[in-house]
């Protein structure tokens, strides 16, 4: 393994990747992979989409690919990143089984994140067990590999906390320094959990987002249907800028801030219709998305290429797995022969 810090992080094949996490991720791991600072590693958790979707498997093995594609259409560099499959690594379900006799049930029932999704899902009393322990298992992730850098959106701040503690835990218990204590690389405020077309967080999940590989008209179809001022009738009553759907997603979006100002006095004084504002925002991602969109389309003609790159990442990335887990089992007094 190189001496640079390993920077891990990675998605769950539950569907195409969006513009949420464009911002809220995407773009951080394209930065510091061309920094050259770290050795970075992106997974496909699909073992995770398991774990809420158990009972559909084709959806999880249909993402792998989509994702795999919004990763290099954004710019992820297989020479530079070690993109891999976590199903393909056994190792990590090996270390989720002696991580999860560290941590108590009470203390998993704690994690914000989880609570939110298990009220969002429906769960109820049937919450799957893989699932409600889904962030052990995240934190071997991010262990085995020895993660010291996660760039990630908000919601993932809790699932650091418990992997911190997790590490720290094993650390002591078995009296070694070995596993290393991650920190979170999060994008500016208020690009780490961006709403989706609902309002709630946009989510692959929820039906509510703005693909990577949407084309121009599906784009615009969505831009048109966003929420604004319901106050806001006629195109010169004053309109609000709180709340407002498409102004939320031009301070996150467009480059030019002093005309999103311009833009903001324009609809609060009255005389700037809706349409017209949506169209501005349409043409704000439209010229973000074609680049992304159009190499997206040219890669996706060969999916054989894109799986070779992945079962290559999975093998390199299963070496690095195997290593750490004879470290863990030596570490755990279980490394027999
Ligand atoms: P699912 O609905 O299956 O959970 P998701 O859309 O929440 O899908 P994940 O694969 O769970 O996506 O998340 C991958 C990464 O993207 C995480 O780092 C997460 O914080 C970030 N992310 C997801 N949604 C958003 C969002 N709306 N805004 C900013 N970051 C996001
Ligand atoms: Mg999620």
């Amino acid at each position: 393994m190189s001496e640079k810090e390993v920077l891990l992080t990675g998605d769950r094949p539950t569907g195409r990747l969006h513009i949420g996490h464009y911002v809220g991720s995407l773009k951080n791991r394209v930065a510091l992979q061309n920094s050259g600072k770290y050795d970075p590693y992106i997974m496909i958790a699909d073992k995770q989409a398991f774990t809420d979707n158990a009972r559909d498997p084709e959806k999880i093995h249909n993402s792998l690919l989509e994702v795999a594609l919004d990763y290099l259409a954004v710019g992820i560099d297989p020479q530079k990143t070690t993109i891999f499959v976590q199903s393909a690594i056994p190792e990590l379900s090996e270390l989720t089984e002696y991580f999860l006799n560290l941590v108590s049930i009470a203390r998993l029932q704690r994690n914000p994140t989880v609570k939110t999704e298990i009220q969002q899902k429906g769960f109820g009393e049937s919450i799957p067990a893989g699932f409600f322990i889904y962030p052990v298992s995240q934190a071997a992730d991010i262990a085995l590999f020895k993660g010291a850098v996660v760039p990630a959106g908000d919601d993932q701040e809790p699932m650091l906390e418990q992997t911190r503690e997790l590490v720290r835990t094993f650390n002591k218990v078995y009296g070694v320094d070995l596993l290393k204590e991650p920190v979170g690389y999060f994008p500016p405020k208020g690009q780490g959990r961006i709403p989706g077309l609902d309002g709630v967080k946009m989510s692959k999940s929820l039906g509510n987002a703005i693909y990577l590989g949407d084309s121009s008209d599906e784009l615009w179809a969505k831009v048109k249907s966003m929420y604004t001022d319901p106050t806001h009738v006629r195109v010169e009553d004053p309109g609000h800028i709180e709340g407002n759907m498409v102004f939320t997603y031009l301070d996150i979006f467009a480059t030019d801030q002093a005309r999103v100002d311009e833009l903001k006095q324009q609809y609060q004084a009255g005389g700037l219709g809706d349409m017209k504002l949506k169209k501005e925002l349409f043409e704000v991602l439209d010229t973000e998305l074609a680049p992304i969109r159009d190499r997206r389309a040219t890669l996706a003609s060969d999916p054989v290429a894109v799986l070779n790159m992945l079962k290559e990442g999975s093998m390199r990335a299963r070496q690095v797995g195997q290593a750490t887990m004879q470290e863990v089992r030596a570490a755990m007094g279980i490394q027999y022969w």
